[in-house]
């Protein structure tokens, strides 16, 4: 099938040695990324608010990195925590706004356990409106269970890409079935989506066939995906650019 071959250009979500539970380092990974053929990566270290997460001076000292090496664009990032229901994120605006991609996610040790759907949709939804966050980080999670189509229809609204993400299917269990309901519900509303591997060592940079077959079997098209091609990415990164640009007026 043709589908299964189409790879992609970018991988938005990785993780490297600064996330305390991660085996790359940013060289590591980039290699990864240009060894598999990739044009683009991100780096996407856990927010300060996880523990073994690192100080937001790390993410304000990423712009020493490279624009580029071995042909691979370097992103400099961050995968925030979702901080409240308010949407806001654990790394202060002034950083946050000056990276290239803020992926906001709800995850264990960060203050919000045990809130209940309702909490989690209202951060959800606040997240995605929340101008520093460009994508969400596996919302199929079944710890932190959301509605699946308040969340989809609000990143519709305001731009944002809802990710599949490929090392929920190993690591968090009964994640499968959650993210077809997703893609399915990204493919009806036109959303954008980002097929992201979550790395956290250097050979999983890059592997996210799962996820991608996934969307594309649930009817996303290959436009509607963010890191599918360099000229998707482009678009993407120039409306964050242009987001952040009113939002400091
Ligand atoms: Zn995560
Ligand atoms: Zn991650």
């Amino acid at each position: 099938m043709e589908a299964m071959e189409v790879m992609v250009e970018a991988d938005l979500h990785t993780h490297t040695v600064g996330s305390g539970h991660a085996f790359g380092t940013v060289m590591e990974n980039v290699r990864a990324a240009h060894e598999k053929g990739l044009h683009a990566l991100a780096i996407t270290d856990h927010g300060p608010g996880m523990a073994d997460g690192p100080r937001p001076y790390y993410f304000r000292n990423l712009h020493i990195l490279p624009q580029s090496y071995m042909g691979v664009m370097i992103l400099k990032g961050v995968e925030a925590n979702i901080a409240g229901s308010d949407g806001s994120i654990d790394l202060p605006a002034e950083i946050a706004r000056d990276l290239d991609i803020v992926i906001a996610g709800l995850h264990p040790a960060c203050g919000i356990e045990g809130r209940g759907l309702d909490w989690n949709t209202q951060a959800m939804t606040a997240a995605i409106r929340n101008p520093l966050v460009d994508i969400i980080a596996h919302p199929g999670n079944p710890e932190y269970p959301v509605d699946f189509e308040a969340c989809v229809l609000e990143a519709t609204r305001y731009n944002k890409a809802i990710e599949i993400n490929e090392n929920s299917f190993f690591a968090r269990p009964g994640s499968v079935e959650r993210c077809v309901v997703v893609a399915k519900l990204c493919a009806q509303h036109g959303t954008l989506v980002s097929v992201a591997s979550d790395a956290h060592s250097p050979w999983n940079v890059g592997e996210v066939s799962r996820a991608l077959k996934l969307a594309l079997d649930a009817g996303v098209r290959r436009e509607q995906i963010v890191n599918a091609s360099m000229d998707n990415l482009t678009r993407f990164l120039t409306m964050r650019r242009k987001r952040l640009e009113m939002w400091r007026r």
